[in-house]
């Protein structure tokens, strides 16, 4: 991404260019700082565009990967490796600077003892309980612990036997000594440090005591020489102990924490939790189910690195929080697939076609063009014979006044091949359903046109019969049937649209397709846009996921306004 492809500066971005300007900042540096405790969504592809774009557009800029592992019960590595792998999948680059908070576990200690013997915190033993109560509400003061105004050197003892082992989880805390009659919560001597006898997937059984994200992440940020922290608004709140923290101690640098609105898509949840619950609870096949909002599962749909971050730069930064359709992502991904997508046949619906005048022990290997309006992208070939199978759909026995396909005594274009009339139905005696067509083809019409001029109205897709390969399609829909499953009163997952995912598994596509790649992105002709998946497709029984249907909703719906 250029610099000059962002056509305007969001408020973000203008804070860090004043600050290049008046020379605050020489050097800029940004953080992406994912809590390994599940897996990345899109609304963290809107944090990370935004810390790993600043970077880009910067000379002399950089930005951390840095992860917030100061919770060790629910942290694990498999989330480690996979953040890592959706970063660089959607195109970013931390180089060497790969840190982890836990590599400040003895820092941050030594700046607690600093903080106790500055007067400035202290070990308190009420429990989890009283600590509530004595903390007050939003409308009245909290009141102070009876702990507050432990001596220094008992503080200190307390602190460093805490460390030792010496107490069991629960029974003592450090707080910072602020004030509890703030009107801000946050600032009512908050807890710093916490007793947890618990193995972190880092440093083992080295610490049973762990800091806590809000005294972390402002010294983490400080040790890297962090000039701008940008977080989510719900941090706004604690930017005030944020600043208490390295107000109160001897760290390299203050860094600025800036607040920007969440990423809240349409029709979807993101929230690790939420997420978490659909994948425990079975709605869903896991992460990286297709209809998940994670990028694991957007990547296995098929959306592409360049759709999330051009949807990114289309939504922008802005201060307050809002909505944003997911039409647009789908006009995202469509904008870039029909750029780079080959065009393919696949029939999801078949109805076999015999061509009585085609003569049995014939094939042609006709050219079909990979991307009809752009030559560079090469053609193939598709091989042709005397039985087809059309889409079911593209047949209607008494056509609707609209309909414009194929229907008895009707001429129709077979896509890159020859015109094709009906000439009979054939239908199962008992049951009425239609078994095949009998159709004739027009030899001279190769090439999509009549000699003598006449004209069809249809152009419809096919598969040979003889050398189609038969492939299970599934078809996603939006997970939730409601906008804002979030909004009311009810459980998020009574919303889950039974209808987001439908397999078909008599599905046919072109032999080209037979040992598609899994990863790769096709346009079925007339149908959408499929990616072959990544985990159960096989050479010769592929599997196509529906990334997203060629109706483009998102421009009409923006006229709408
Ligand atoms: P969740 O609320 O889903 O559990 P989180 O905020 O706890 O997410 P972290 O791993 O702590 O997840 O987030 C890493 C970074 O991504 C943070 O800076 C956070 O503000 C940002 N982030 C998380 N969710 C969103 C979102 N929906 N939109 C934009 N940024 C987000
Ligand atoms: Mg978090």
């Amino acid at each position: 991404m250029s610099s000059d492809e962002i056509q305007s500066k969001d408020f973000i971005r203008t804070i860090i260019a004043d600050d290049l300007a008046t020379g605050k900042h020489e050097q800029i540096v940004t953080r992406f700082p994912p809590e390994p405790n599940g897996y990345l969504h899109i609304g963290h592809a809107k944090s990370i565009c935004l810390n790993f774009g600043i970077a880009n557009e910067n000379a002399n800029a950089r930005c951390h990967l840095r992860f917030d592992d100061t919770n060790p019960t629910k942290e694990e590595q498999e989330y480690v490796e996979s953040i890592k792998d959706n970063v660089r999948w959607l195109g970013f680059d931390w180089d060497e600077h790969l840190y982890f908070a836990s590599d400040y576990f003895g820092q941050l200690y030594e700046y607690a003892e600093h903080l106790i013997t500055a007067g400035k915190a202290y070990v308190c033993d009420l429990s989890a309980e009283d600590t509530r109560a004595y903390r007050g509400t939003l409308t009245e003061p909290g009141k102070n612990s009876p702990y507050r105004d432990r001596p220094v050197a008992e503080n200190l003892d307390l602190f460093r036997r805490m460390r030792a082992g010496e107490f069991p989880d629960g029974t003592r805390v450090l707080r910072a000594k602020i004030d509890m009659a703030s009107g801000n919560m946050n600032m009512r001597d908050p807890v710093l440090y916490r007793i947890l006898h618990a193995s972190h997937h880092r440093t083992g059984d080295t610490w049973c005591i762990y800091p806590m994200y809000d005294y972390t992440h402002p010294i983490s940020d400080a040790l890297e020489g962090i000039t701008h922290s940008l977080c989510t608004l719900e941090f706004a709140d604690h930017r005030p102990l944020y600043d208490w923290t390295l107000d109160n101690l001897p760290v390299p640098c203050h860094p600025r924490q800036i607040e920007f609105a969440r990423l809240n898509l349409s029709y979807t949840v993101v929230s690790k939790r939420k997420l978490l619950q659909l994948v425990n609870e079975g709605y869903v096949s896991g992460w990286d189910d297709p209809r998940m909002p994670t990028l694991s599962g957007i990547r296995r749909r098929g959306y592409t690195p360049v759709a999330l971050r051009s949807f990114c730069d289309k939504i922008g930064v802005a201060k307050k929080d809002s909505m944003v359709d997911v039409a647009l992502l789908e006009h995202c991904v469509r904008e870039d697939l029909n750029e780079t997508a080959v065009r393919v046949m696949g029939v999801l619906a078949p109805l076999k076609v015999v061509i009585t005048n085609y003569p049995e022990d014939r094939t042609e290997s006709l050219t079909a063009q990979n991307h009809p309006q752009k030559p560079e992208m090469g053609e193939r070939h598709v091989p042709f014979g005397r039985e087809v199978y059309i889409e079911r759909e593209d047949f209607m026995e008494e056509p609707a006044k609209k309909f414009f396909r194929l229907a008895p005594g009707r001429e129709v274009r077979l896509r890159y091949a020859y015109f094709i009339k009906c000439e009979k139905v054939i239908k199962d005696e008992t049951t009425g359903e239609i078994i095949e067509l009998h159709c004739t083809y027009d030899p001279q019409t190769l090439g999509g046109s009549a000699p003598d001029g006449r004209k069809v109205k249809g152009t419809i897709h096919w598969v040979s019969a003889a050398h189609g390969v038969s492939a299970e399609v599934r078809l996603y829909d939006r997970l939730f049937t409601e906008e804002n499953p979030d909004a009311g009163e009810a459980d998020f997952k009574t919303f889950v649209n039974p209808e987001s995912l439908v397999v078909l598994t008599d599905c046919l596509v072109e032999q080209s397709l037979v040992n598609a790649k899994p990863g790769s992105h096709y346009q079925f002709e007339r149908q959408g846009y499929f990616c072959v998946d990544s985990k159960d497709s096989k050479d010769g029984t592929p599997v196509f996921n529906r990334t997203v249907t060629l109706r483009d909703t998102w421009e009409k719906e923006k006229a709408k306004g």
